[in-house]
């Protein structure tokens, strides 16, 4: 299983445009991060996870070659309005509509911005998806699965997202945009050998994880590894690192482009 972590920065990204990001150490590249989601390629087929505003620059950025299936993970803009960008990975694929899979809010979402993409075939050149309710449980072509599972996110609910590839026995948790974990989220993640997790900042807010509450769930569910994501610019990376380093299970920060690879 290869992971590749396209964007881990906030809802607005890192820096914040017009505002002075104190604190923040802008020489450095990590320190500037592009809306969260990521792309996970298990048992050979393509996963996109949500579609940041950057989606096309970050498609470019890192080769992102294949678009076999694409989760939304809920219908937040800073996740749902890159999807028009998938247009060229319907076109590379004959015109054949991107399967989505998403909450009903989610689906909801996408019909209320993308209607002209609601269709099974692309011959225009056009994004086309079809729409699919995640149900607990999504098999894959070529053998992976995607345990599914509800995080409370304010007034919505993310789907929160464990990645098996039986070939490996490799186990990948993604929990962006909750503000805790449930029992079964928890459950599912056990054993994973890498869990990413939503810790936004150091102060408290009422529907993301604080960087502290983040690390209480890390020691709960006791991942191989665990990576920490979309965060603001007061989780700076050199700071953060430091005061990571030693903890167990080993924890650190996402970057814009980092590649993990599972085997
Ligand atoms: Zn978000
Ligand atoms: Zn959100």
């Amino acid at each position: 299983m290869e992971i590749i972590v396209m964007g881990c920065g906030t809802s607005q990204g890192v820096p914040l445009p017009a505002h002075d990001n104190p604190g923040l150490d802008l020489k450095e590249p990590r320190n500037w991060r592009t809306r969260a989601s990521v792309h996970v390629v298990v048992e050979g087929h393509h996963v996109q996870v949500d579609a940041a505003p950057e989606f096309r620059l970050q498609c470019i950025h890192n080769g992102i070659r294949r678009v076999d299936t694409f989760i939304l993970t809920h219908g937040h803009a800073d996740h749902v309005l890159g999807m028009d960008d998938l247009r060229q990975f319907c076109t590379n694929d004959g015109g054949r509509a991107v399967p989505v899979h998403s909450t009903r809010e989610g689906l909801d979402r996408v019909r209320a911005i993308y209607p002209y993409a609601l269709t099974e075939r692309s011959l225009t050149g056009y994004a086309a998806f079809s729409l699919h309710e995640a149900a607990g449980r999504l098999d894959l072509p070529g053998g992976g699965k995607v345990r599914t599972t509800l995080l409370p996110h304010g007034g919505q609910e993310v789907l929160g997202l464990v990645f098996e590839e039986p070939s490996t026995g490799r186990k990948f948790a993604y929990f962006t945009d909750c503000k805790g974990l449930t029992p079964e989220a928890r459950a599912l993640a056990a054993d994973a050998d890498l869990m990413i997790i939503d810790a936004l900042r150091p102060n408290a807010h009422p529907t993301h994880l604080t960087v502290d509450e983040a690390l209480g769930e890390i020691e709960t569910v006791k991942p191989k590894r665990a990576l920490l994501t979309h965060m603001t610019y007061q989780v700076g990376w050199a700071e953060y690192s430091a005061r990571l380093a030693g903890r167990n299970p080993e924890t650190g920060l996402c970057h814009d482009g980092m590649r993990i690879r599972l085997d």
